[in-house]
């Protein structure tokens, strides 16, 4: 075994310690020991994607992180939203914030979707997200066109219409009645994800890019965003070694001028990265890397269709 794969194991055995002792924080605060097996779970699914990701040839590793998005999505959809009844969709998180439990989803939501997202930017997105997990398998990774301008305020209209909806719900017509685990939970988290399933494959058959949905529709990304700027985990790309073949840039599927930033000698701050090091696999000169720092993404460097980019 060389240095290069005993760094990548000890890297994949630190993740799954982290969410080890995050299960363990929880199991001792809130007494329950389902907490050490939830964390426990992602933890090692999460460290078992990194591990086949970091030990497979290039042109496998993205198996590595399919398998994290698998093993994670159906936890998380399959087992606490449809059999353990959680509405994991955004207006569950709200129901529950506003209800005062704080069930899976809030932790959920808290952990992955804001807090976490100092650390690892959109990583959820690259890595554990059950929407991605599915439009991941189809055939267009590498998106055929840049953005479409202004289509991304969609997602910030959609996150106010959910917002209104639940406190419409709340509010005005007073159904305060909210519990866990009921059918009307079941209800909502099946309508919600088909609704989102049927969406997201539907634009990205249409438009040749697996990842549409979560540019110009998904509600998340604005909340994840606020951390994602000041991401510890971020890509660089080493100046000395690129050669500016364009590869990386061509390959990603949230459409980030890579290049851009490497001008500047900054990393990618794009808060539009998912983490899914496509352009890390892709590099012929082996320039980009998965860096740990400090900094604070100020500007969005994106292709985007049409004869301006910016
Ligand atoms: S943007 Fe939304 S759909 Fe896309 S990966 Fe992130 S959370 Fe999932
Ligand atoms: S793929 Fe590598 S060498 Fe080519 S432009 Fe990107 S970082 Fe530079
Ligand atoms: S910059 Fe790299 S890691 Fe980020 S979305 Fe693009 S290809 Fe994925």
């Amino acid at each position: 075994m060389n240095r290069e794969q005993n760094k990548i194991i000890r890297e994949s055995i630190i993740t799954f310690l982290f969410f080890l002792a995050l299960g363990i924080i929880f199991w001792k605060t809130k007494g329950h020991p389902f907490f050490l097996f939830n964390f426990g779970y992602i933890g090692l699914a999460a460290g078992l994607g990194e591990l086949l990701f970091g030990l497979l040839p290039r042109k496998n590793k993205t198996i590595g992180r399919k398998v994290s998005q698998l093993l994670i999505g159906f936890y998380l959809l399959g087992v606490l939203g449809f059999l353990g009844r959680e509405n994991m969709q955004l207006e569950g998180f709200f129901f529950y914030l506003l209800a005062g439990i704080f069930s899976g989803p809030v932790i959920h939501y808290l952990i992955a979707k804001t807090a976490g997202t100092f650390l690892f930017g959109r990583g959820w997105c690259g890595w554990a997200c059950w929407t991605a997990m599915v439009i991941d398998f189809l055939p267009w990774s590498k998106p055929a066109n840049g953005r479409i301008k202004k289509a991304g305020i969609l997602r910030y209209i959609h996150l106010f219409f959910s917002f209104i909806l639940v406190m419409t719900i709340w509010f005005v017509f007073k159904k305060r009645n909210f519990h866990q685990q009921t059918q009307v939970e079941l209800q909502w988290l099946v309508i919600g994800n088909l609704f989102y399933f049927i969406i997201a494959i539907f634009l990205a058959v249409l438009l040749r890019d697996n990842r549409a949905f979560c540019k110009y529709i998904c509600p998340i990304p604005p909340l994840m965003k606020i951390g994602a700027r000041f991401s510890i985990w971020k890509i660089m790309i080493e100046k000395e070694k690129c050669t500016e073949c364009g590869l990386c840039e061509a390959h990603c599927p949230m459409n980030i001028r890579l290049l851009d930033y490497m001008k500047k000698n900054q990393r990618v701050q794009s808060t539009e990265c998912i983490a899914c090091q496509q352009c890390v696999n892709i590099c012929p000169a082996a320039a980009v890397l998965y860096s740990k720092g400090l900094d604070i993404g100020t500007r969005e460097y994106l292709t985007f269709q049409g004869p301006s980019n910016n």
